[in-house]
């Protein structure tokens, strides 16, 4: 243990990740908090990290208020819509009636938004959507960061949160190590700002083998922003509602500017729009559901996944016709160049070149987050002038953990945050957390060294047990007293793939297999104790892995409590295949006891805020 050098550091708001939403937490925690020394510790490199790292081509999330364009009541309805039903229109409603501040500043700072020549608004994609040239938006919003941040500690891995030993449910900072140095970071703080992206390779992807690694999700996000607060015993909502996502295949080059702006659409083999063909088969499942413009995400997936097994396949996207209009075809290239530059590269090595050939759209293995089209992620407390009581609890975005708060993917319940979104959630909770601390309610909080150092000795210890274990070997990778993280990976994946409705099954589970599920998870934690690891990246790989079985369990416990189908095309129960309004209009929370191990899940109304306080103003 000596070998692991260890450093303190004492601060008042901890942002962990410097993704979208670490960066805007990072922000808005320097303006409210001038003289308060502020953090942000990221795994990776703040200035090419998390799912942005590689660019984008649009802002996905402005409203356009000054234009009147959208007000954040119809951001609601559309998130409502989308998520059948299942939003918290609190957090939704409050994102959405601050993002276009954000937007503002992004093009002050100088990301280069694209224009409407004769408007001289932004050029919109889609009605939410705006056009980027965003291969540097990173970059530009970690430059805002790292001039608010006291210090921003790159290539560490926060492995576990710190808990107050003073007053119990409080938090007391978060622990983690370099990955380049081996030193060990002890960051004892006030608050925490949770921002560490979704969980990706949690199933089984499709890219296997030399693929591996090729998904639509970022490969480094592994779910930390679920397992920090899951481990300490916070609630988390929705985690059962996995998304998955309908993309250029193998590639996972983005469809939106497809379909928004180029105006391509979709067919089966026969050149048959497939989906009409399952209309009735879907208003069956789903009720009315189905009339809602636009059609839910999850919906059309499904036509896509019922058409496949039906043999309709493979699904291709029509871009020959909007191809031979030079503009469209530059877009459409340009597109991948600005975010997903492999897509270009894989149509290239498959001799598909768009004008001429219809390339084929394939969905994903399924991913957990909680800003795109999906809400899974940690229960918080929404904003005091519009959330009701059951949705409030004194700070915005603070977790049922005092002190600990979320933005971005960590917080669930509110769905189509993307980019814009995540980050202004950022600058939601710095905010919330810099009143926490004003309001002195972070004072005289205790982290023992005894607590730093049990938690130095289990960071470490996948080294131990790799140096003590090693030489047991014979042959090959097998060891009679370890497993690797890769090893540990691909069992867990073949885990939720086969049981909790990955794409072995095409999105199908029930309870009996989700049951078993949970068994196989149980088994896997228990010998993810035994975790070796031969060096430092190994080291992040295993914590990696820790923290993806953990989110895991939860999205299996959650996926076994919702007894419906609520979103097919994301999975399916096929024990309770169609939607239930009458027993499951409701938001799912569970809380996992950290001394047991044990979940316990609940049902949680879900208030339709927006068009109730109209319905009541109006009567
Ligand atoms: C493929 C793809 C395409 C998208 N396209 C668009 C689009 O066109 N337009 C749009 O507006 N939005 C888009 N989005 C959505 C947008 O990227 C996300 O909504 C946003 O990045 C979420 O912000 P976040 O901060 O929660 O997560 P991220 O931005 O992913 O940041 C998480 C950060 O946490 C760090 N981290 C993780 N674990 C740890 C740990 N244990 N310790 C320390 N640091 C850690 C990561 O390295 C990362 O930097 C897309 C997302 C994906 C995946």
């Amino acid at each position: 243990m000596a070998k692991h050098k260890t450093h303190y550091e004492d601060c008042d708001v901890l942002v962990v990740g410097g993704g979208m939403a670490g960066t805007g937490a990072t922000f808005e925690a320097r303006h409210w908090g001038r003289d308060m020394k502020i953090i942000c510790v990221e795994k990776a490199n703040i200035d090419r990290s998390g799912a942005v790292a590689q660019g984008l081509y649009a802002i996905n999330c402005y409203m356009g208020m000054q234009w009147g364009e959208n007000q954040p009541e119809d951001h609601v309805r559309y998130a409502r819509n989308d998520l059948m039903g299942m939003v918290r229109e609190d957090l939704g409603y409050d994102m959405a009636r601050h993002v276009d501040s954000t937007v503002h500043m992004f093009d002050e700072w100088g990301l280069p938004m694209m224009k409407n020549e004769k408007t001289g608004r932004y050029l919109r994609e889609g009605k939410w959507q705006i056009m980027i040239h965003g291969e540097s938006y990173k970059p530009i919003v970690a430059e805002a960061a790292k001039k608010s941040a006291d210090k921003i500690y790159n290539r560490i891995m926060i492995t576990h949160l710190l808990m107050d030993e003073a007053q119990e449910n409080r938090v007391g900072g978060a622990v983690g190590f370099n990955m380049r140095t081996g030193d060990y970071h002890v960051f004892r703080s006030k608050t925490v700002i949770v921002a560490a992206g979704g969980a990706s390779h949690i199933f089984k992807p499709r890219a296997v083998g030399e693929g591996m690694g090729r998904t639509w999700y970022a490969p480094w996000s592994n779910g930390s922003a679920y397992a920090l607060p899951i481990a300490v015993g916070a609630k988390m909502t929705q985690m059962e509602n996995r998304i998955v996502l309908c993309r250029f295949k193998d590639g996972y080059g983005p469809v939106g500017a497809y379909f928004l702006h180029l105006k391509t659409y979709t067919q089966n083999a026969n050149g048959e729009n497939y989906e009409k063909k399952w209309y009735d088969q879907t208003k069956e499942l789903v009720g009315e559901y189905i009339d809602h413009h636009p059609t839910p995400t999850c919906l059309r997936n499904h036509a896509f996944i019922q058409e496949t097994i039906a043999g309709g396949g493979p699904i291709h996207m029509v871009t020959t016709e909007a191809f031979q209009d030079p503009h469209l075809e530059t877009v459409g290239w340009e597109n991948f160049l600005g975010m997903t530059v492999g897509q270009a590269v894989v149509w290239a090595s498959q001799n598909i070149d768009p004008k001429y050939t219809n390339p084929e759209l394939t969905t994903s293995e399924p991913y957990v987050m909680g800003s795109h089209a999906t809400c899974s992620g940690a229960w918080v407390s929404g904003p005091e002038d519009l959330s009701p009581p059951e949705y409030f609890w004194g700070y915005n975005r603070m977790l049922t953990i005092d002190g600990l708060f979320g933005a971005g993917d960590t917080v669930g319940g509110s769905a189509h945050k993307f980019s814009s979104g995540s980050f202004t959630e950022g600058r939601l909770a710095a905010k919330a957390a810099v009143k926490y601390i004003n309001d002195k309610k972070a004072e005289d909080i205790k982290v023992t060294d005894k607590q730093c150092e049990d938690f130095k000795e289990a960071i470490f210890k996948p080294l131990e047990t790799y140096q003590v274990a090693q030489n047991e070997i014979t042959g090959g990778t097998v060891s009679p007293s370890y497993i690797s993280p890769i090893q540990g990976l691909q069992r867990l994946q073949r885990i939720m793939d086969e049981y909790v409705g990955g794409i072995a099954t095409n999105y199908m589970t029930n309870g009996n297999m989700l049951k078993r599920g949970l068994e196989l998870l149980a088994w896997l934690e228990e010998d993810l104790e035994k975790v070796g690891a031969e060096d430092l990246h190994q080291l992040m790989r295993a914590w990696e892995l820790k923290h993806r079985a953990l989110t895991s369990q939860c999205v299996t416990e959650h996926t076994m409590f919702r007894e419906e189908t609520r979103w097919p095309g994301y999975y399916y129960r096929g024990d309770h295949m169609k939607l239930d309004d009458d027993n499951w209009h409701c938001l799912t929370v569970s809380r996992r006891d950290p001394k047991t191990g044990k979940f316990s899940l609940e049902k949680v109304p879900v208030y339709h805020i927006v068009d109730e306080n109209e319905k009541r103003k109006a009567s």
